[in-house]
């Protein structure tokens, strides 16, 4: 557990998954990214997929980013991507901490690509897909829910309609707008990224001796501290590029603690910077 001013923090890994290599770390040559990754024979590299779980005892704000893959997979696409999932571990920690699904006030979706957002729903008996935390506010950035509803050909197999039926059909999205959005969640800021998928919305917790980001597929990995290893999946790198650049700055300018989505090693990190390259100065683990 991490506190950050009221919050208490937890990194949750939902399951894992294994990516092309080539995809993960774009132009980077493998004879570069192969020294930090362990490739399957498949030339995959398994990474992580973790939820982030912030508890505020005083205000009763419960807020669960980003959900995993979940469990409304058929066989074949398992065996596609490797997943190994583990679809009990967010209930089993709210369970731990004697928190019900229906306790959980606010989901925030980073954005929707499936191994972000398939956790939030499930199926029944009947084949109907209903939410996982049914009385939550599910924030997004409304740029972001437009994107997903009408993606590129490029991008199109990240976003699942499976995954986004419920969205269209509950009660329970609540849209942030704008480059800038104003803090809607008390103790939280908003950072909205474009160089992964247009407007994924990055939550900042505030802390009195640092503040904690949720780095989304911004910076999904310590391999990534490096701007320039991007993933070929960033639908615009070199913004991407920048984004990181400002990130990374924040963090050495303000001790600002990034907190991963898809590390295999660790939840969250300090950053430093040598004069040439930004690596994990501590390794954070909650
Ligand atoms: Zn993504």
């Amino acid at each position: 557990m991490l506190k950050i001013s009221d919050f208490e923090l937890y990194s949750i890994v939902t399951g894992t998954i294994a990516l092309d290599g080539g995809a993960m770390y774009g132009v980077v040559p493998k004879v570069l990214w192969s020294k930090v990754e362990e490739v399957d024979e498949l030339n995959r590299v398994r990474i992580a997929m973790r939820t982030l779980l912030a508890i505020n005892k005083k205000t009763g704000c419960v807020m669960v980013i980003d959900g995993g893959a979940g469990d409304k997979w058929p066989q074949n696409e398992l065996d596609r991507y490797a997943i190994e999932n583990r679809p009990h571990a967010i209930s089993d920690t709210l369970k731990r901490l004697s928190v019900s699904k229906e306790s959980v006030t606010d989901v925030i979706l980073t954005h929707l690509h499936f191994d972000h957002v398939g956790g939030f729903s499930y199926s029944n008996e009947r084949g109907e897909t209903l939410p996982t935390f049914p009385c939550a506010r599910h924030w997004i950035h409304e740029g972001h829910w437009r994107h997903a509803n009408a993606p590129t050909e490029r991008d199109r197999a990240s976003f699942l309609k499976r995954d986004l039926a419920f969205l269209h059909t509950s009660n329970l999205l609540r849209f942030v707008t704008g480059d800038n959005p104003e803090p809607t969640l008390k103790g939280v800021e908003w950072f909205v990224s474009n160089g992964h998928t247009p407007y994924m919305l990055l939550p900042i917790f505030k802390g009195e001796t640092f503040d904690l980001m949720f780095a989304g597929d911004l910076i999904p990995n310590a391999n990534q501290l490096n701007p320039a290893w991007s993933m070929s999946y960033d639908l615009f790198p070199l913004t991407i590029l920048s984004e990181r650049k400002e990130v990374l700055k924040r963090c050495l300018e303000t001790g600002m603690r990034l907190a991963f989505p898809h590390d295999m090693k660790m939840a969250g990190a300090a950053v430093m910077f040598d004069g040439r390259r930004y690596s994990v100065k501590e390794a954070l683990d909650f």
